[in-house]
């Protein structure tokens, strides 16, 4: 059973993956009536029709009544891509992109998060006409407003390359440089190698960001291990560890922890059951490991659930140890 009188922290979340029912509803409902060719991109409209649950979502468009839940029902890591993909084409004017911050922050307070760090795209809505300025202002507002500790994380998005993150990190830096504790990079990691991105990452920790990226998702080491010769403070996911005698050594030398996420290894297929979670040998050999959610509505998931799993795994009080030791790895400063 979780104690859920120690502090709760979840630093793996990304903003629009915390998006609330109400608001996913609220959303449908507003774009009901504009034609898909609106909503989507040429490519997003191409890339939903791979699958069959992707033009499934197409059909649901403009109709409330079949949602939120078919957000919920993708079974493979390219099928929750596609869903990812339908729920941003919903956030549209700097009025959503405001609503969608400040109910992320009050659904985590109603969660009991005593601190949460929230990984966001910004290029998914500047791409839509939303300023840059009016995305770094909303957040600054609504981490002095929010009744939670919160800090932001920034996510260029790997696919767009690495000069792009780090133009887009040098352009946040010269309008806002409060506005992000930490950088992440998030997305395909076939697209781009992460070794590319040692600019961006350089960039970050030279204006005293804390650095993290998503590597090793999939149970292939080979990424990870070039990863870890990064300026990386932590490592999103990561499981790929448990094949890599090397990266135990490097994770436990430097102290630099795994966000390991189970309910979203396990949804996008990365592993075939909660009880074989690779985090049970990667704690067990010392690994530092801490416990997050990832993207709470897609996985339909609490922080108090994924500590859930931990503690079923490796028991109660490995899990208080590990909560302990989370609050020594935030980007809070
Ligand atoms: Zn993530």
């Amino acid at each position: 059973m979780v104690n859920t009188n120690s502090p709760l922290i979840d630093l793996h979340r990304h903003l629009l993956g915390s998006i609330s029912k109400d608001l996913l509803c609220n959303q449908i409902s507003k774009y009901a009536s504009t034609p898909l060719q609106k909503l989507l991109t040429p490519t997003q409209h191409e890339f939903l029709e791979r699958t069959s649950y992707g033009r499934d979502l197409l059909s649901s468009f403009g109709k409330a009544e079949s949602a939120p839940d078919i957000f919920q029902k993708f079974r493979s890591l390219l099928e929750f891509l596609q869903s990812y993909v339908a729920v941003s084409s919903l956030i549209r004017t700097e009025d959503d992109f405001a609503a969608l911050v400040s109910e992320v922050l009050e659904e985590a307070a109603q969660e009991k998060l005593h601190y949460v760090e929230l990984t966001i795209s910004p290029t998914l809505y500047t791409g839509k006409g939303i300023p840059l300025e009016f995305i770094l202002e909303t957040l600054t507002n609504a981490k002095s407003s929010s009744s939670i500790m919160a800090q932001w994380l920034l996510d260029p998005m790997r696919n767009k390359g690495a000069e792009h993150a780090e133009a887009l990190l040098q352009q946040i830096l010269s309008i806002s440089p409060d506005a992000f504790s930490g950088v992440s990079l998030a997305g395909d990691e076939e697209s781009v190698p992460i070794s590319q991105f040692r600019p961006y990452f350089e960039l970050a920790k030279a204006h005293g960001l804390g650095t993290t990226a998503h590597v090793g998702e999939r149970l292939t080491s080979k990424e990870l291990e070039l990863a870890l010769e990064l300026p990386l403070d932590r490592i999103g996911h990561g499981i790929a560890a448990v094949h890599s005698p090397i990266a135990h050594e490097v994770l436990m030398t430097k102290d630099i922890p795994l966000e390991i996420c189970p309910s979203s290894n396990q949804q996008t297929g990365q592993i075939s059951s909660l009880d074989t979670h690779p985090l049970v040998t990667l704690y067990n050999v010392g690994v530092p490991i801490i416990i997050n959610t990832d993207d709470p509505f897609f996985f339909n998931t609490t922080i108090v659930e994924e500590l859930s799993f931990a503690s079923r795994l490796i028991g109660d009080e490995a899990v208080e140890e590990i909560k302990k030791n989370t609050q020594r790895y935030t980007f809070a400063g």
